[in-house]
């Protein structure tokens, strides 16, 4: 299920990384675990009352003078209006209102996003709360008082932020067709490839219901089935900063994943594939989405009887966190291999939702366990008791033994690689959650 996203936008030193720190806790750390990801704090997943959604942190690197504070507060607003279901707006109370507050609150208030105004630094209400009321005077709503470093008002805050969350997605008629998302970098082919796969097959274009997008996202039918391609084409906006233009192109990465089954990462095939093509597909990776990887521009390079291997060898070991990506080589520019993909599509989303029955799961697994035999430590050897699937999108396994410290991570490779033997699981993660039975 798509999460809703959330973007923290607001001046230098207002304290947003703060507050993303508190609200995102240890769970940052989940980033730490896929090679190639970017260890920047872009983003992440937030639990409140049950509700989960994605934080993202606009805030990108300090600027030097004044004009480049508004110029580059404009361009996180239009991100955050961009890819946000819901923006949290930030000033600080010990700085008061600014005139870059009252431009962004301009901003902000003509997209008609929800936006949430939130006051920092009211480390005490008796001293500071009189000074909140001057931020009425920005129109976008009941300024909230927080403080940030010691987590005071963050349960108001996120009270007002859930409230607007898209309503549940039950009521939403577009939630069984498929929602894929293209990334890739700038000038890969990302608009060609949608502008082909559209083509004739356009019939509706119109918001996904269940977002509150303002992006134009695409229904296609073809061959009778209905499909949703996620809009990227923000992607194409520039800045002139090169660190900037990297963390705005993951931004949007990260929104486009998140509502999406399946994730197309794009390479172009004269450039092969790089260290940032490798953080976005991450992003899919970790996110458990469906991932096709499309090799575009064929048709531009000299070829031979093993370049396909060759090009195939290279993906593999800069983007070896995810093995079961499925790889295509197309040409949106001739159409070789275009027809294909509505297929893989349809593959992979299926493989994202399997689900093996139980009985048949640990026939594989005792079968495994008796062809290689499971690591042991000190004379204690481990036991794999039983092991049930309990989610899809991605497939997520709970394995029970007898001691989880005896769990090497290269034997639940082992026993992936034969479930994945067994049942395919082509183009989508699955995930392991290994319990001690006692
Ligand atoms: P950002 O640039 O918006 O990400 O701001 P930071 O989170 O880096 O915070 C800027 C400064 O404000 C840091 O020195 C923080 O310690 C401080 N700060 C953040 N939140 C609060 C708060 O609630 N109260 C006070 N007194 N200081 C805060
Ligand atoms: P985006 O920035 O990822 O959306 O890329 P575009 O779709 O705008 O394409 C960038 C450039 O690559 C354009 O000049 C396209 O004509 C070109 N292009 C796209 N696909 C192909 C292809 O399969 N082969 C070749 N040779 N060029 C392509």
């Amino acid at each position: 299920m798509s999460k809703p996203v959330v973007a923290i936008v607001g001046r230098p030193n207002v304290g947003k990384s703060t507050l993303f720190n508190a609200l995102a806790g240890e769970r940052i750390s989940i980033v730490k675990d896929t090679p190639g990801v970017t260890r920047d704090r872009i983003y992440a997943d937030v639990t409140w009352l049950k509700h989960e959604f994605t934080m993202i942190d606009t805030g990108g690197i300090e600027p030097e003078s004044k004009d480049i504070i508004i110029s580059q507060m404009r361009e996180q607003a239009q991100i955050a209006i961009d890819t946000a279901d819901v923006i949290i707006f930030m000033t600080d109370v010990r700085q008061g209102l600014v005139d870059a507050d009252a431009k962004v609150a301009d901003m902000l208030r003509r997209s008609k996003k929800p936006v949430v105004l939130v006051v920092n630094k009211v480390d005490s209400f008796e001293k500071y709360m009189a000074d909140v009321y001057e931020f009425y005077n920005l129109g976008i709503g009941d300024p909230i008082p927080i403080s940030s470093s010691s987590m005071l008002g963050l349960g108001d805050m996120l009270d007002q932020v859930i409230a607007h969350f898209p309503e549940d997605a039950g009521a939403d008629e577009d939630q069984d067709i498929p929602k894929i998302a293209i990334v890739g970098k700038p000038n890969v082919g990302k608009s060609s490839l949608v502008n082909r796969l559209v083509g004739e097959n356009r019939v509706i274009v119109s918001n996904v219901a269940g977002t509150t997008r303002d992006a134009v996202d695409t229904k296609v039918k073809f061959h009778g089935k209905e499909y949703i391609f996620i809009d990227t084409a923000g992607l194409r906006r520039k800045s002139k900063i090169k660190e900037e233009l990297e963390r705005f192109s993951i931004i949007r990465a990260v929104a486009a994943v998140e509502k999406a089954d399946v994730v197309i990462v794009m390479i172009d095939a004269t450039e092969g594939v790089t260290e940032q093509d490798a953080k976005i597909a991450g992003i899919a990776h970790e996110r458990g989405k469906g991932i096709i990887i499309a090799v575009n521009k064929w048709d531009a390079i000299e070829k031979d009887d093993k370049t396909i291997y060759k090009h195939k060898e290279k993906i593999r070991q800069t983007l070896s966190f995810m093995p079961y990506a499925q790889i295509m080589f197309i040409s949106v520019l001739t159409g070789q291999r275009l027809p294909k993909i509505y297929e893989t599509i349809d593959a992979v989303i299926e493989n994202n939702s399997m689900r093996v029955a139980t009985g048949v799961l640990n026939e594989i697994v005792t079968e495994a366990v008796a062809m290689q035999q499971p690591p042991s430590d000190k004379g204690k050897r481990l036991k794999i008791y039983y092991v049930t699937q309990v989610a899809v999108k991605p497939p997520t396994f709970v394995i029970f033994v007898n001691d989880k410290e005896l769990m090497h991570f290269s034997y639940t490779r082992y026993l992936e690689n034969r479930i994945r033997d067994a049942f395919g699981f082509e183009g989508t993660s699955l995930k392991f959650i290994i319990r001690e039975r006692k």
